[in-house]
Protein backbone atom coordinates (compact mmCIF):
# COMPACT_ATOMS: atom_id res chain seq x y z
CA UNK A 1 0.00 0.00 0.00
CA UNK A 2 2.58 2.43 1.54
CA UNK A 3 4.65 1.98 -2.21
CA UNK A 4 1.95 2.03 -4.05
CA UNK A 5 1.33 5.64 -2.56
CA UNK A 6 4.64 6.82 -3.12
CA UNK A 7 4.21 5.98 -6.66
CA UNK A 8 1.11 7.60 -7.63
CA UNK A 9 2.48 10.51 -5.43
CA UNK A 10 5.30 11.05 -7.33
CA UNK A 11 3.15 10.57 -10.52
CA UNK A 12 0.64 13.16 -9.60
CA UNK A 13 3.06 15.89 -8.08
CA UNK A 14 3.81 18.04 -10.82
CA UNK A 15 7.48 17.55 -11.87
CA UNK A 16 8.31 21.58 -11.62
CA UNK A 17 6.00 24.17 -9.83
CA UNK A 18 4.89 27.34 -11.10
CA UNK A 19 8.54 28.89 -11.23
CA UNK A 20 9.64 26.42 -13.71
CA UNK A 21 11.81 24.20 -10.54
CA UNK A 22 11.65 20.36 -9.17
CA UNK A 23 9.51 19.59 -6.61
CA UNK A 24 11.04 17.57 -3.87
CA UNK A 25 9.33 14.93 -1.93
CA UNK A 26 10.01 14.04 1.87
CA UNK A 27 8.39 11.61 3.31
CA UNK A 28 7.63 12.60 6.96
CA UNK A 29 8.60 9.50 8.70
CA UNK A 30 7.29 10.17 12.98
CA UNK A 31 5.84 7.39 14.08
CA UNK A 32 6.18 4.67 11.01
CA UNK A 33 8.33 1.83 11.55
CA UNK A 34 11.74 1.02 10.08
CA UNK A 35 9.83 -1.21 7.80
CA UNK A 36 7.64 1.20 6.83
CA UNK A 37 9.58 4.11 6.01
CA UNK A 38 11.57 1.35 3.84
CA UNK A 39 8.62 0.43 1.75
CA UNK A 40 8.04 4.12 0.70
CA UNK A 41 11.73 4.12 -0.63
CA UNK A 42 10.94 0.88 -2.65
CA UNK A 43 7.90 3.00 -3.90
CA UNK A 44 11.02 5.82 -5.09
CA UNK A 45 10.91 7.97 -1.95
CA UNK A 46 14.21 9.77 -1.93
CA UNK A 47 14.54 11.90 1.21
CA UNK A 48 13.15 10.92 4.97
CA UNK A 49 11.84 13.79 7.37
CA UNK A 50 12.28 12.92 10.98
CA UNK A 51 10.56 14.92 14.00
CA UNK A 52 12.11 12.96 17.24
CA UNK A 53 15.30 12.91 17.82
CA UNK A 54 14.76 9.42 19.56
CA UNK A 55 13.12 7.88 16.70
CA UNK A 56 15.65 9.34 14.35
CA UNK A 57 18.47 7.48 16.40
CA UNK A 58 16.24 4.31 16.81
CA UNK A 59 15.53 3.59 12.96
CA UNK A 60 18.76 5.65 12.10
CA UNK A 61 20.62 2.28 10.92
CA UNK A 62 17.72 0.24 9.69
CA UNK A 63 17.29 2.35 6.84
CA UNK A 64 17.95 1.48 3.43
CA UNK A 65 18.96 3.12 0.19
CA UNK A 66 21.01 5.67 2.04
CA UNK A 67 17.77 8.27 1.57
CA UNK A 68 18.54 12.51 2.03
CA UNK A 69 18.30 12.73 5.70
CA UNK A 70 15.57 16.02 6.91
CA UNK A 71 15.07 16.81 10.36
CA UNK A 72 11.27 18.90 10.36
CA UNK A 73 10.36 18.40 13.71
CA UNK A 74 10.92 21.09 16.76
CA UNK A 75 14.47 20.68 18.21
CA UNK A 76 15.73 21.52 21.58
CA UNK A 77 19.68 22.23 21.43
CA UNK A 78 20.66 19.63 24.08
CA UNK A 79 20.22 17.10 21.17
CA UNK A 80 21.65 18.32 18.48
CA UNK A 81 24.74 16.08 19.22
CA UNK A 82 22.55 13.54 18.06
CA UNK A 83 21.76 14.60 14.54
CA UNK A 84 25.19 16.67 13.99
CA UNK A 85 26.74 15.26 10.57
CA UNK A 86 23.65 12.85 10.15
CA UNK A 87 20.86 15.43 8.83
CA UNK A 88 21.29 16.60 5.51
CA UNK A 89 18.63 19.48 6.26
CA UNK A 90 17.09 20.87 8.98
CA UNK A 91 13.68 22.71 8.47
CA UNK A 92 12.89 24.00 11.84
CA UNK A 93 15.19 26.41 12.59
CA UNK A 94 12.92 28.55 14.46
CA UNK A 95 14.98 30.62 16.80
CA UNK A 96 18.54 32.38 17.38
CA UNK A 97 19.51 30.38 19.94
CA UNK A 98 18.71 27.13 17.97
CA UNK A 99 20.45 28.40 15.13
CA UNK A 100 23.48 29.67 17.28
CA UNK A 101 24.01 26.51 19.37
CA UNK A 102 23.77 24.33 15.53
CA UNK A 103 26.53 26.77 14.27
CA UNK A 104 28.61 26.85 17.52
CA UNK A 105 28.38 23.24 17.67
CA UNK A 106 29.20 22.21 14.02
CA UNK A 107 31.99 24.73 14.20
CA UNK A 108 33.68 22.95 17.03
CA UNK A 109 33.05 19.03 14.74
CA UNK A 110 34.20 20.68 12.06
CA UNK A 111 31.17 20.62 9.91
CA UNK A 112 28.59 23.33 8.20
CA UNK A 113 24.88 22.36 8.76
CA UNK A 114 22.63 23.47 5.77
CA UNK A 115 18.86 24.52 7.36
CA UNK A 116 15.80 26.31 5.95
CA UNK A 117 14.37 29.43 8.15
CA UNK A 118 11.37 28.06 10.18
CA UNK A 119 8.46 31.18 9.70
CA UNK A 120 5.18 30.96 11.16
CA UNK A 121 3.16 32.42 8.92
CA UNK A 122 -0.43 32.04 10.17
CA UNK A 123 1.14 33.69 13.67
CA UNK A 124 0.04 30.57 15.12
CA UNK A 125 0.84 30.39 19.34
CA UNK A 126 1.02 26.83 18.77
CA UNK A 127 3.63 27.06 16.06
CA UNK A 128 7.33 28.04 16.63
CA UNK A 129 9.33 30.38 13.87
CA UNK A 130 9.99 33.84 12.98
CA UNK A 131 7.41 36.60 11.76
CA UNK A 132 7.38 36.76 8.35
CA UNK A 133 7.91 40.58 8.87
CA UNK A 134 11.28 39.48 10.95
CA UNK A 135 11.94 37.14 7.95
CA UNK A 136 14.69 39.26 6.61
CA UNK A 137 16.66 40.01 9.66
CA UNK A 138 16.58 36.33 10.74
CA UNK A 139 17.75 35.47 7.21
CA UNK A 140 20.74 37.82 7.93
CA UNK A 141 22.05 37.17 11.58
CA UNK A 142 21.36 33.38 10.17
CA UNK A 143 23.29 33.40 7.13
CA UNK A 144 26.28 35.34 9.18
CA UNK A 145 26.78 32.47 11.51
CA UNK A 146 29.99 30.34 10.61
CA UNK A 147 28.58 26.78 10.27
CA UNK A 148 25.44 27.20 8.77
CA UNK A 149 24.11 27.32 5.07
CA UNK A 150 20.78 29.07 4.98
CA UNK A 151 19.05 26.73 2.46
CA UNK A 152 15.69 28.21 2.25
CA UNK A 153 12.70 29.01 3.77
CA UNK A 154 9.61 26.12 5.65
CA UNK A 155 6.57 26.81 6.58
CA UNK A 156 3.60 25.12 7.86
CA UNK A 157 -0.12 26.62 6.82
CA UNK A 158 -2.56 26.39 9.40
CA UNK A 159 -5.12 23.96 9.55
CA UNK A 160 -8.25 25.85 8.19
CA UNK A 161 -10.85 25.15 5.52
CA UNK A 162 -10.34 28.99 3.96
CA UNK A 163 -8.95 28.41 0.70
CA UNK A 164 -8.42 31.71 0.02
CA UNK A 165 -6.32 32.75 3.07
CA UNK A 166 -4.16 29.29 2.72
CA UNK A 167 -3.24 30.60 -0.57
CA UNK A 168 -2.74 34.29 0.54
CA UNK A 169 -0.32 32.90 2.86
CA UNK A 170 1.67 30.77 0.42
CA UNK A 171 1.76 33.18 -1.83
CA UNK A 172 3.68 35.73 0.99
CA UNK A 173 5.94 32.73 1.67
CA UNK A 174 6.69 32.99 -1.70
CA UNK A 175 7.00 36.55 -2.47
CA UNK A 176 8.78 36.28 1.05
CA UNK A 177 12.02 33.74 -0.66
CA UNK A 178 12.05 35.84 -4.02
CA UNK A 179 12.19 38.93 -2.13
CA UNK A 180 15.33 37.58 -0.41
CA UNK A 181 16.54 36.16 -3.36
CA UNK A 182 16.40 39.27 -5.45
CA UNK A 183 18.67 40.62 -2.33
CA UNK A 184 21.26 38.57 -3.11
CA UNK A 185 20.69 35.58 -0.76
CA UNK A 186 20.91 32.30 -2.82
CA UNK A 187 17.73 30.26 -1.51
CA UNK A 188 16.59 26.82 -3.33
CA UNK A 189 14.14 25.14 -0.62
CA UNK A 190 10.43 26.53 -0.09
CA UNK A 191 9.68 23.84 1.90
CA UNK A 192 5.95 23.81 2.48
CA UNK A 193 2.82 21.71 1.96
CA UNK A 194 1.77 18.79 4.01
CA UNK A 195 -1.10 16.04 3.38
CA UNK A 196 -3.94 18.28 3.38
CA UNK A 197 -2.58 21.47 1.70
CA UNK A 198 0.33 20.05 -0.78
CA UNK A 199 -1.32 21.13 -4.09
CA UNK A 200 -2.20 24.52 -3.41
CA UNK A 201 1.07 24.86 -1.87
CA UNK A 202 2.84 23.99 -5.43
CA UNK A 203 0.74 25.96 -6.95
CA UNK A 204 1.89 29.33 -5.32
CA UNK A 205 5.83 28.09 -5.59
CA UNK A 206 6.39 25.64 -2.68
CA UNK A 207 9.36 23.07 -4.41
CA UNK A 208 9.76 20.83 -1.23
CA UNK A 209 6.66 19.11 0.49
CA UNK A 210 6.36 16.80 3.91
CA UNK A 211 3.89 14.11 3.51
CA UNK A 212 3.17 11.46 6.00
CA UNK A 213 -0.75 10.78 5.65
CA UNK A 214 -0.50 11.00 2.30
CA UNK A 215 2.35 8.16 1.91
CA UNK A 216 1.42 5.93 4.77
CA UNK A 217 -2.39 6.53 5.89
CA UNK A 218 -3.20 7.88 9.61
CA UNK A 219 -0.75 8.07 12.13
CA UNK A 220 -1.48 6.03 14.66
CA UNK A 221 -0.59 8.14 18.34
CA UNK A 222 -1.13 5.03 20.75
CA UNK A 223 1.22 2.60 19.68
C1 LIG B 1 3.84 15.41 10.50
C2 LIG B 1 4.44 16.49 9.72
C3 LIG B 1 4.24 16.58 8.35
C4 LIG B 1 3.37 15.63 7.56
O1 LIG B 1 2.03 15.76 7.95
P1 LIG B 1 0.87 15.01 7.13
O2 LIG B 1 -0.30 15.88 7.31
O3 LIG B 1 0.71 13.68 7.75
O4 LIG B 1 1.31 14.92 5.73
C5 LIG B 1 4.88 17.60 7.67
N1 LIG B 1 5.67 18.48 8.30
C6 LIG B 1 5.88 18.43 9.63
C7 LIG B 1 6.77 19.44 10.26
C8 LIG B 1 5.26 17.44 10.37
O5 LIG B 1 5.46 17.40 11.69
Amino acid sequence: MIEENVKKLLKEIPEVNPFGEKVTLVAAVKLQTADNVNCAICGGVSDIGDNHVQEFRENYAKINGNPRRHFIGHLQTNKIKYLLGKVDLYHSVDRYNLAEELSRRGATAGLKSNILIQINIGNEETKGGFSIEEAENAYKKISAMPALNVEGLMAMLPFCDDEARLRRLAKAMREKFDELNGKGASLKYLSMGMSGDWRLCIEEGSNMIRLGTAIFGERKYNK
